[in-house]
């Protein structure tokens, strides 16, 4: 392992400038008095907004608010980001995350107070021009004010709200604390097991370790299933009661219309996905041959089928490829982009104290910002291509929007970065004859389909099984989930790998499973992307400037009318899903052509 370099012996081409959120660390105090003295001012709108010139002054002064609230939380996390041992930034941060606790129990009376309007009143205000920024928070209040209770009701929820969501703290402290793994006998030693860990051991050459490790991940669930049941279930049942305490048809129906989603894109996604397992059983033969095995194992799904084809490039070339792979966006998107890259939104490489990992931070009226770890392997260069995908959507989005709709649901938010590193793979394709890179794309393309699209979607099976049962008012027991989850995991798997019998108690392990309907989202998003990429990549008329204007849209429409912006309908139609899986069916298709 190479030593970490110190921040400042870094040059300062290569960090973010943060003074463009603000210009010093007294300028940020200055802005957080600022903040905190006219946040008071919001308690004097409580009651009045009734009137409405008060309700417009009131929304714009929350909007104001919380947009310069984005550049005090940046400055002071962003910071602390890139040395996690310096106390000052660290005490900026807490202090900063608590002012907006404040903030959020201050502004909490807004929403139950339009809601008491009635449905004509606030239609009329949507639709009034100088309400234009708060028309989709008001029509979501429309929506949801049907199952608003009466005030004693609501009383009482809100009581229950104070223990409901126990389950998840319970599996979170057996998941992070109490959890005993067996440790794992490698040639270097004996290694304790960890989440993180896990995946690292799963890709391991060496086949003894993988089993190993996988023996004492699910080992350990087999032995408190008892307990993970009855809290799984407690979650389950607390989901299930407070859709019916809403009137919601089901658990479901009530996770979905927080974003707007119709239940039909849930039914698509399960039943297209059940339609094209027969190219995933056929992936998983091949790799069973591509590994040379009699039987392959659940804890052979991981190991690279074909060895690292590390491109090894420098920073500066590796944005060059992405900017080339990304041509076909156009030239006001490689504009961006180039700003983007030379002019302080991005921290490129690792120092002393530095959060690892990348993530992409948009910051309405600065611009957004990139973190990275760059170092010279090919997954580096794709999330380079991710991160800027998502920060190009941020930019787009900020740019087209005012603050209080800029902001694009999670139902959207993959998509922009995963359309990128999609181009980005085939344009390698498309531009390399050099066979063993090839194999190691297409590979790692077929291998984000089976991770992202079809395991999400095996969870989702399972999770609306779970509600399903409880809804139908059957007992919840390990029994009864751990065999739905092993018969899950047979009918997608198929044939050619061994169901090996401890693989029943990895639901156990999931912890999006306590924010129920959530995975589904990854599914729905790279299939979307892949089509986008794939409309954008055959050059289809319109594909891109659909696509851009998708971009811009923010949170301005629902997560669906903003997909029918792009030309997307998940509703009506299993089109793009059969899209998607097209694209799957070849990149295998082409992956094995390469063996011939
Ligand atoms: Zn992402």
């Amino acid at each position: 392992m190479q030593k970490l370099i110190n921040r400042d012996s870094i040059d300062a081409k290569y960090k973010w400038r943060l003074t463009d959120l603000v210009a010093s660390d007294d300028d940020w105090e200055d802005l957080y008095s600022q903040i905190s003295t006219r946040m008071q001012e919001l308690i004097g709108y409580q009651g009045k907004l009734a009137d409405e010139s008060s309700l417009l002054e009131c929304l714009d002064l929350e909007s104001d608010l919380s947009k310069k609230f984005g550049r005090l939380i940046a400055y002071a996390t962003m910071h602390y980001h890139t040395d996690e041992s310096n106390t000052k930034y660290q005490a900026m941060t807490d202090r900063v995350e608590r002012l907006a606790v404040k903030f959020g129990e201050i502004t909490s009376f807004i929403t139950p107070e339009l809601t008491k309007f009635s449905t004509t009143r606030l239609s009329d205000i949507a639709s009034k021009s100088e309400f234009v920024a708060y028309a989709p928070y008001l029509k979501k209040i429309i929506k949801d004010k049907r199952h608003i209770l009466s005030e004693k009701e609501e009383k009482i929820l809100s009581k229950v709200g104070s223990f409901s969501g126990g389950f998840e703290n319970i599996f979170s402290m057996i998941d992070n604390v109490d959890i005993k793994w067996d440790k794992v006998k490698t040639p270097e030693g004996d290694m304790d097991m960890s989440h993180g860990r896990y995946s690292y051991f799963l890709q391991s050459p060496d086949r003894k370790v993988r089993k190993r490790a996988f023996t004492s991940m699910f080992g350990a669930y087999k032995d408190i299933i008892n307990t993970i049941s009855a809290v799984y279930s407690g979650s389950v049942k607390k989901d299930v009661f407070y859709a019916e305490a809403r009137g919601y048809k089901s658990a479901m129906a009530k996770a979905l219309s927080r974003e707007d989603i119709n239940p039909k894109v849930y039914t698509n996604l399960l039943s297209s996905i059940h339609g094209a397992l027969k190219t995933l059983h056929s992936y998983v033969a091949y790799r069973k041959k591509a590994l040379g095995y009699d039987k392959l194992h659940m804890y052979d799904m991981y190991v690279p089928i074909c060895e690292g084809a590390d491109i090894k490039l420098e920073y500066e070339d590796a944005c060059d490829l992405v900017k080339k792979a990304l041509g076909v966006m156009g030239e006001d998107y490689i504009s961006v982009i180039n700003t983007a890259l030379t002019d302080g939104w991005v921290d490129v490489y690792e120092n002393k104290g530095k959060r690892s990992g990348a993530y992409s931070w948009g910051v309405y009226g600065v611009h957004p910002y990139v973190l990275f770890n760059y170092t010279k392997t090919t997954h580096d260069v794709f999330t380079i291509a991710h991160e800027l995908g998502h920060a190009m959507h941020s930019y787009y989005s900020s740019h087209a929007q005012p603050y209080a709709c800029h902001d694009y649901e999670i139902f959207v938010a993959e998509i922009a970065s995963t359309v990128n590193e999609v181009l980005l793979i085939k344009y390698l394709l498309a531009s390399t004859e050099d066979k063993k890179l090839k194999k190691y794309l297409l590979s790692y393309f077929l291998d984000m389909f089976r991770t992202t699209i079809f395991r999400q979607t095996m969870f989702s099976e399972f999770e609306k099984f779970s509600h399903e049962k409880v809804e139908q008012g059957q007992p919840l027991t390990w029994e009864v989930m751990s065999d739905e989850y092993h018969r899950l995991n047979r009918q997608y798997y198929g044939k050619s790998v061994v169901s090996d019998d401890l693989i029943r108690y990895e639901w156990a392990r999931i912890p999006h499973f306590y924010s129920a309907f959530y995975v589904y989202k990854y599914a729905t998003g790279m299939i979307c992307a892949v089509t986008i990429a794939d409309r954008i990549f055959r050059g289809e008329e319109g594909a891109l400037e659909k696509y851009k204007e998708f971009l811009s849209i923010g949170g301005s429409k629902t997560p669906l009318e903003t997909l029918a912006v792009a030309g997307l309908d998940l509703v009506s139609t299993k089109e793009v899903f059969k899209t998607a899986m097209k694209v799957f069916e070849d990149t295998l298709i082409q992956l094995k052509s390469l063996d011939d």
